[in-house]
């Protein structure tokens, strides 16, 4: 994933931004101003539901950054060299040199995302506690984002490969093995499973009139497939990038 612009550095890691990742910024807003905030809170004017939403969307941006740090912070204390994070239409990709090369390594690797994005929930259900409960729009953008960054946490722990719960799941099977061939096998076939299984239910739900999330579950089962076929053959080469 190359960046199409650079949105600066932190912690000496740099973060970039591709053109694709509008899209998705588009799409949250849509559905965040239109879904979650006019169900939610009828009474707002037509402009504080979009204002709210998309501000809410930019703030989604930062909290998956603050997931890929997580990645990247942790690879690279653990001696992986960095190269940087990038956001994409489907979230954030850590980009690293290699993969682990000792399965505790991709554990903790693996394991501090989903962990910072549940943190990162937990503070911003305590601050929606402090403001109240109310219906503002902060308190709602507040708990919005608490609630996102929970099934963010969520779905990156499925036990599907290249998501963080199907690398957590290779290293522990590369741990009791010993190996890492075999771990990533399995790992890759339970992930071209589960893609597979996804687009079916994709095309389930885009038939039953569910069109934008049809397509877009199809669009993930679609990545998930192809990442997990190439972790096959990219298993002996030393290229690696951390997806989620
Ligand atoms: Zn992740």
């Amino acid at each position: 994933m190359t960046s199409t612009f650079r949105l600066g550095s932190v912690a000496g890691i740099p973060v970039g931004f591709h053109y694709s990742h509008f899209v998705l910024l588009a799409l949250v807003t849509w559905r965040i101003s239109s879904g979650f905030l006019a169900d939610g809170y009828p009474d707002w004017s037509p402009w504080v539901y979009w204002a709210t939403g998309a501000l809410a969307g930019g703030l989604l941006s930062v909290s998956i950054l603050v997931h890929e740090l997580a990645h990247s912070l942790v690879a690279r204390k653990r001696g992986i060299v960095v190269y940087g994070i990038v956001l994409f239409i489907l979230g954030g990709v850590s980009e690293l040199q290699a993969d682990s090369k000792r399965a505790r390594d991709e554990f903790l690797i693996a394991v501090v995302g989903p962990v910072s994005s549940f943190l990162l929930s937990a503070i911003l259900f305590v601050i929606s506690l402090a403001l109240g409960g109310g219906d503002s729009p902060l308190e709602a953008m507040v708990l919005y984002l608490a609630i996102i960054n929970l099934l963010l946490g969520g779905f990156n722990l499925l036990p599907v490969f290249p998501l963080d719960g199907g690398r957590v799941l290779r290293s522990v099977i590369w741990a009791v093995t010993g190996s890492y061939l075999w771990a990533t096998r399995v790992a890759a076939i339970l992930g071209r499973t589960a893609g597979i299984g996804l687009i079916g239910l994709g095309i389930y739900q885009f038939v039953s009139g569910n069109r934008l999330g049809g397509v877009w579950l199809v669009f993930i089962g679609w990545f998930v497939q192809v990442a997990a076929r190439r972790s096959m053959s990219e298993e002996t080469s030393h290229e690696g990038s951390r997806e989620g």
